[in-house]
């Protein structure tokens, strides 16, 4: 999914453009900045692009992540369903908030699996937020389902599934709340920043206030703008946005491509009955930036993994062993590790990861390989790939 690999004159010019007129900032300096807004101009392109009413750029996706909570009035004490395979970032923005996650199993999906989503919901749930990890998504509808009978707000992380669609509707637009991430490894990238998506007026407008320390962004005075509640400094420089905005008139290209090359590895892989493939829900359409799929069981994949970095097929990730994205290696989560002093309510809240085992995620992830798709191969690359993935994957099934 990396932006980071197609990158030319287009983003050069939007930067230039930025750098002639001399304003980094998106807010104010309206006589210095030649009609230049690039934060303003990529939030629309992205309203259209998304179909929201709202796009609120910021400085990073766990900014975004921790401005929809925000926005939505989730803090202390509150409960957030969360999956156990997701990363770091959804359960830094919830703690931050002072809020508790609620780690839940995924299923074939590779998110959340609606069952275990329901089994969580307790009086003190105020928010799920699915996770579509590596280019594909949760089963929206059911969990659509859940959150109207508990009346419970649906935030979507869509950082790593820009570019796919659920029933017709691009991911990030179909929850109350979405949020991107552009940082440098996704599909586009500003660099860093993110995004958070909304057609709800009220959130909308906190998202708005509250990543700008809580101005309320009228008239073009800002040491005369009022401040209706706090905020922070989340915002995004025009420098970020200007190379967001060629990114995003790629980003068609980027998932056709990608589908390309994912398809011909799919049905390299295919010939091997062994091999299962990560299910899509119903309705959905991948942004085809990884390659998922499962083996048999935890051994065959631990070895499949490290057959496949011998034959120097890179970019696989067995995430069971990974350092970053499954909830057994977020010791320093589980261990209550914060620099400062959390509450007793947000102790109590996470008592349950010290005893709670997640057998059906350790499954799933267990067996699970995903593959990053590059833009940059060659059709020849491609099928090389293909070849050497199944040669290492059949030497260890034997
Ligand atoms: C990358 C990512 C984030 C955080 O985005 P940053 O821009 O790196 O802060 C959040 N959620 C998911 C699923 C991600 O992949």
């Amino acid at each position: 999914m990396p932006g980071f690999e197609s990158f030319g004159d287009a983003e050069r010019k939007e930067v230039q453009d930025v750098l002639d007129s001399g304003v980094l900032m998106r807010y104010g300096f309206d006589g210095m900045r030649n009609g230049h807004w690039k934060a303003k101009e990529l939030e629309q392109a992205l309203q259209e692009k998304l179909e929201v009413k709202h796009a609120q750029l910021v400085s990073s996706g766990t900014a975004a992540v921790s401005i929809a909570l925000a926005s939505a009035g989730i803090g202390a004490g509150d409960e957030v369903i969360m999956p156990t395979f997701t990363f770091v970032a959804s359960f830094e923005a919830i703690m931050m908030l002072g809020a508790v996650p609620v780690l839940v199993d995924i299923d074939d999906t590779l998110t959340l699996d609606p069952k275990a989503v329901e089994a969580a919901v307790t009086p003190k749930t105020k928010a799920i937020m699915p996770v579509h990890m590596c280019g594909s998504m949760a089963n929206l509808s059911a969990l659509k389902t859940i959150c109207d009978t508990h009346n419970l707000i649906l935030i979507e992380d869509s950082s790593q599934a820009t570019g796919a669609t659920y029933q017709g509707k691009p991911l990030g637009s179909i929850g109350d709340l979405g949020c991107l991430s552009l940082d440098f490894v996704k599909i586009i990238t500003c660099g860093e920043g993110g995004a958070v998506l909304t057609n709800n007026e009220k959130y909308a407008l906190h998202a708005d206030h509250f990543s700008d320390h809580g101005h309320d962004h009228k008239g073009n005075d800002r040491g005369a703008e009022t401040h209706p509640f706090l905020g922070y400094n989340f915002r995004i420089s025009e420098l970020n946005a200007a190379v967001g905005l060629a990114q995003l008139r790629r980003l068609d290209d980027f998932v056709s491509i990608q589908k390309k090359n994912y398809n011909i590895i799919r049905e390299m892989l295919s010939q091997v009955p062994e091999i299962t493939f990560r299910s899509v829900p119903e309705g959905g359409e991948e942004s085809y930036s990884f390659l998922s799929f499962f083996l048999p069981d935890l051994e065959i994949a631990r070895k499949a993994s490290a057959a496949l970095k011998e034959a120097g097929v890179d970019g696989c990730f067995h995430y069971y062993d990974n350092n970053w994205h499954f909830i057994r290696k977020w010791e320093h989560l589980r261990d209550l590790k914060t620099l400062y002093p959390i509450s007793s309510e947000v102790k109590e809240g996470l008592k349950y990861l010290k005893t709670k085992t997640f057998e059906q995620s350790d499954n799933y992830i267990g067996r699970n390989i995903s593959c990053l798709i590059k833009l940059s191969w060659t059709e020849d690359e491609v099928k090389q790939r293909a070849e050497s993935m199944v040669k290492a994957i059949t030497s260890v099934l034997k």
